[in-house]
């Protein structure tokens, strides 16, 4: 008999939650097991997101149009700079501009807290869909061929595939016998929305300061959502001080050049580490988002990147439904991680030697760095490249991430 959900997701994330709501709408009997309160999404972390062109594509291919138009704000271009400790940025070194790639924008910026809460609002008006809030999931067996899922609860679930999206720390990952390379950066960010007197006309900026990056994401005119990297030490001391004590810290990185800033909202912070799977699936599991990969915020891809599994998985497995395969066959669920995997690890990887280049010390690093910002700037099939990658839409691209 068959089991009464074909697919089970574990972790109500974005790409989780995004992940059920996409396959319920495919047709697939889903059920999503979430060990917070998945009824009650916001939180509210200081932290906006820099959705790619891609990943707006499949969110308003999802039905999101209107959360895009009520909270998102147009990436216009992105200024990279370097900047010196304590004296703000120097000037622009590489500038990327959509227009370059005969876009408009590079896609938008949208706080955690707006597209939290529209994403879970959606999913609980989505009947057919049937959600375990408060339950987490505690392994998951073979018993003669099939596939059970033992919950925290005390109940199980048979399912043909069971998607795991459980975040970074992935323990149910490991649980099940997946692998990882790992690197502490010891480094933490802070997160939280600076108000300013100038326009920043809809620029996003990353200044790479000795310590770690600090990266301005424009939230409307006068706002930015700041990423500001810094030792663990340092973000330690930073996170104990009030709004006032904290913006006389902020300043000097900030510079002057949006003119003055004031604080506005709640801070985060969060530790920052590189985490990779050795794979992806195995029989009846698929790794997605953060628990297959995590990398640095610098170049604001973590999500697109998990949001790029998830459309990815979905065609995959529909295709695979329509042939009348088994979806939770090895040699289906291969085909997602082949057409994954090299993302994943090129990402990873180029986060990872970005923030080396820019924060270690060792002689003669500066004029590798200025050397590769002048080939950058000067080969334009390079920077298209690059531009193109920034916006998701190199590579081959799932359907749901395609202009429409
Ligand atoms: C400072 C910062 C800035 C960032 N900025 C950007 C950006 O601009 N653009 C971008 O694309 N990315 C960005 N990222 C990356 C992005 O935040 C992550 O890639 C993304 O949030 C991961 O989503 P996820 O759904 O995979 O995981 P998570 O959001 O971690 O969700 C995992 C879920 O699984 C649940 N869970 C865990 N274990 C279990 C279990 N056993 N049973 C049931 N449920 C379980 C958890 O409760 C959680 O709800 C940034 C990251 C940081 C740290």
């Amino acid at each position: 008999m068959k089991p009464e959900f074909e697919i089970v997701v574990v972790g109500g994330g974005l790409v989780g939650s995004l992940l059920t709501h996409s396959l319920s709408r495919a047709g697939f009997k889903v059920a999503l097991i979430e060990k917070g309160d998945q009824q009650k999404r916001t939180f509210h972390t200081g932290r906006a997101f820099a959705l790619s062109l891609a990943s707006c594509n499949y969110l308003k291919a999802l039905g999101f149009v209107d959360i895009l138009e009520q909270y998102g704000n147009p990436i216009k271009g992105v200024i990279v700079t370097e900047g010196e400790a304590g004296k703000g940025s120097r000037e622009g070194i590489l500038e990327f501009m959509p227009s370059e790639i005969g876009e408009e924008s590079f896609g938008c910026m949208i706080q955690e807290e707006n597209l939290l809460e529209a994403v879970g609002e959606r999913l609980k008006k989505n009947k057919a869909v049937r959600i375990f809030s408060k339950t987490a999931v505690e392994d998951a067996v073979f018993d003669d061929g099939s596939l059970i899922v033992n919950l925290s609860k005390g109940k199980s679930i048979p399912t043909e595939l069971l998607a795991i999206c459980d975040g970074s720390q992935s323990n149910l990952g490991s649980r099940l016998g997946y692998s990882y390379i790992k690197k502490n950066y010891r480094q933490r960010a802070i997160t939280c929305t600076v108000r300013h007197e100038k326009s920043n006309e809809g620029l996003a900026y990353q200044f790479f300061m000795p310590t770690g990056p600090i990266a301005f994401l424009p939230l409307s005119d006068h706002s930015v959502c700041i990423v500001w990297t810094n030792t663990q030490k340092v973000v330690n001391r930073l996170d104990q001080l009030d709004n006032d004590q904290f913006l006389e810290e902020l300043r000097p990185a900030f510079g002057t050049f949006l003119g003055d800033i004031s604080l506005e909202g709640p801070r985060g912070s969060w530790s920052l580490e590189l985490s990779m799977a050795r794979k992806m699936v195995s029989a009846r599991f698929a790794l997605l988002g953060d628990a297959v990969r995590k990398i640095h915020p610098l170049a604001g891809q973590g999500l697109n990147l998990g949001l790029r599994d998830a459309a990815v998985f979905l065609e995959i497995v529909e295709t695979a439904k329509y042939r009348g395969e088994d979806i939770g066959f090895p040699t289906v669920l291969e085909r997602y991680q082949r057409w994954r995997m090299f993302d994943s690890v090129s990402f990873a990887a180029a986060t990872d030697f970005f923030n080396w280049a820019y924060t270690s010390s060792i002689p003669g690093n500066q004029l590798v760095r200025q050397l590769g910002t002048g080939i950058i700037s000067n080969i334009t099939p390079l920077k298209g490249y690059l531009i193109r990658e920034a916006a998701g839409l190199s590579g081959d691209i799932p359907e749901l991430m395609k202009n429409r």
